[in-house]
Parts: structure tokens; C-alpha cells; sequence
């Protein structure tokens, strides 16, 4: 299961997993021992407290996919900064997003060729709960960054 969890980002690890009707639980945590402030770009190693996580991922076996993550908060090394603490942030995963990129991707990849209110249907068969809206946005967003 590890590697899976390193196909989505090489700096989680897998802890647990627990099946709970159509969703698998991921359990992940990361594997840095310190992480870069998003405000000044100085690296932090003291951590300052945990927190959950959650966002979904790629479908497995057929189930949707939650990854529920250990997510670190550090103190900010550098007195010039603004900013006492940030939390960890990693590649796999918009700033405050609810979905992995790899997971949008596949998304906007099945949207591009049908109507939203079908792919919205299709996706909510095993891969993800999205509604047409939400396929909407993620469409323009799309196109605006072609
Ligand atoms: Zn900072």
C-alpha cells in the first residue's frame, strides 16, 4: 500500500486503511522531518501541533478513495516573517483542496468529452462525488490556464 501512497506523493507514507462501504480510508502521514514556509521560504523543523485532512483521491478496487492525512503544523524559524506557524503543504494537493490534483485531472479528462450533468452521473459511480457545478468551475478553470 505504501506504493501506492507514492504515486500520489513521494513525501507521504502509509499508515493504515480501513474499508467503509464505497469508500476506502486512507491513513497517510508525511515522511519530511521539516517543511519549507509557504510565506518566507525558510525551513521550519519544530513542530507545533497536528491535524486531519481530508481529501480524495484516485478510486481503488472500484471504491472511492478518501486519504485522511496527519497534517503538521511547524513554527516559523525566521523572525522577519509574519507568519509564527504554517502547516506543511505537499505537491499532490491544492492549497486548501479537497481533491489530489491527479484526481481533478482525471475529472476534467472524462468532462472534456461529455455533457457535466453525464459526467457528474458516470464520476458518482465509484470515483468521485462531484455535482455539474462543481465540473463547471473546474472546466473554466481549466480552459483560462490553456
Ligand atoms: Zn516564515
Amino acid at each position: 500500500m505504501d506504493e501506492f501512497v507514492k504515486l500520489l506523493c513521494k513525501d507521504l507514507e502509509y499508515v493504515n486503511h480501513e474499508i467503509g462501504g464505497e469508500l476506502i480510508y486512507i491513513y497517510v502521514k508525511s515522511n519530511r522531518s521539516e517543511a519549507v514556509c509557504p510565506y518566507c521560504r525558510v525551513p521550519g523543523k519544530k513542530v507545533h501541533s497536528h491535524y486531519e485532512r481530508r481529501f480524495r483521491d484516485l478510486p481503488m478496487q472500484g471504491k472511492k478513495v478518501e486519504i485522511v492525512l496527519d497534517n503538521l503544523k511547524y513554527f516559523c524559524n525566521n523572525p522577519e516573517c509574519g507568519h509564527k506557524t504554517f502547516a506543511e503543504s505537499f505537491d499532490c494537493l491544492p492549497f486548501k483542496g479537497k481533491r489530489s490534483r491527479r484526481l481533478t485531472e482525471s475529472i476534467i479528462g472524462l468532462s472534456l468529452n461529455v455533457s457535466s450533468v453525464t459526467a457528474a452521473s458516470m464520476l458518482s459511480k465509484g470515483t468521485a462525488d462531484v455535482g455539474k457545478s462543481t465540473i463547471c468551475t473546474l472546466l473554466k478553470k481549466e480552459l483560462i490556464h490553456r
